[in-house]
């Protein structure tokens, strides 16, 4: 077995006037008012050059719903989050001001006006030159932030963590859910060309032409499965290579966990990563040009003892110090 990939180490000096979560040491992590990892609220700092927005919103979802409280959840299992980070020798919340910005005011009964409320509210951190960190929320809200963050940026490069492909057409005549946003978002020419990569994507589909519909728009895959013979190593190979210096986005649908690892999901598939796994891939894109990132589908209802939200929430973290490492 060789020896997982480790990011140059690259340390970053702690930067004075950054106001910081409340210390675990001081209060007890159990207690206060639950903002991520107990960060300030926006309004609470001048200026922020992170924020981590929530999006209660799961109208976009095809099975089970719940992930409209995904935020919350994310937010409450993030209290056991730690300063350092030994893995990617980062302080993601010393360095720069990391603030959480609250919820975005998603309309639960019109996907356009929640989208249109997302890519609004995203809009405005990056124009003031905060990045973006969201939670979800069904997958559908990646598409508002992908809006907003082409409005910032332009086409960008996409890594997307998933099982499942997200570029179906339509449901109920429905072009816009948590299964087609991908399509939309190929459509709408959010993405560079030859830039994109699916990672994780296993399990059944609704036929041949799913694979094929997906590679014309754009995209390539690294199967769930490759990951038995090319290794972590080599799955950071290819997604780097794809996505070289161009700006990147992150998307991690949760389940692309194994069911064992992330049980509160709304599609859960079988035979996936484990955590370990996952945040290893995620260790490996430090460095990258990353311009915003999300978590989402995180549905507590269907959890058991924070396992999923505990996962999510540490996915988070990793996404704020590869934030802090795109900067430095
Ligand atoms: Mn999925
Ligand atoms: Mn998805």
């Amino acid at each position: 077995m060789p020896d997982p990939p480790r990011p140059p180490k690259r340390a970053t000096k702690p930067r004075d006037g950054v106001v910081g979560p409340v210390d675990a040491r001081q209060i007890p992590r159990y207690a206060g008012l639950g903002t991520f990892a107990r960060l300030p609220q926006s309004g609470e700092v001048k200026k922020a050059d992170i924020a981590i927005l929530g999006v209660p919103f799961d109208a976009g979802t095809t099975y089970r719903p719940g992930a409209r409280f995904g935020p919350q959840a994310i937010r409450q299992a993030s209290r056991l989050l730690r300063p350092y980070d030994p893995a990617l020798d980062t302080e993601p919340w010393s360095t720069q001001q990391v603030v959480d910005s609250g919820d975005v005011g998603a309309n639960p009964f019109s996907i356009p006006e929640a989208l249109a409320a997302i890519e609004r509210d995203i809009a405005r951190l990056l124009a003031a030159g905060t990045r973006v960190v969201t939670l979800g929320g069904d997958h559908t809200i990646t598409l508002g932030a992908l809006r907003a963050v082409h409005h910032q940026f332009g086409p960008v490069s996409l890594v997307h963590f998933d099982a499942h492909l997200d570029t179906w057409d339509t449901y109920f005549g429905a072009s816009v859910t948590h299964g087609s946003f991908l399509r939309r978002a190929a459509e709408e020419g959010l993405f560079l060309d030859g830039a994109s990569t699916h990672v994780g994507i296993r399990g059944p589909l609704y036929s041949r032409q799913d694979l094929v519909q997906d590679a014309e728009l754009g995209f390539r895959i690294v199967h769930c499965v490759e990951l038995d013979t090319i290794g972590v190593r080599g799955a950071v190979e290819r997604i780097r290579a794809r996505t070289g210096n161009h700006p990147l986005y992150l998307s991690i649908d949760i389940d692309v966990l194994d069911p064992a690892h992330a049980p509160g999901t709304g599609t859960p598939e079988v035979g996936g990563l484990s955590t370990r796994e996952l945040l290893a891939l995620v260790e490996g894109l430090s460095g990258l040009n990353v311009v915003g990132a999300d978590v989402v589908e995180v549905a507590p209802s269907y959890d058991h003892a924070e396992i999923t939200s505990l996962a999510a929430a540490t996915v988070a973290y990793k996404l704020l110090s590869l934030l802090a490492l795109s900067r430095s």
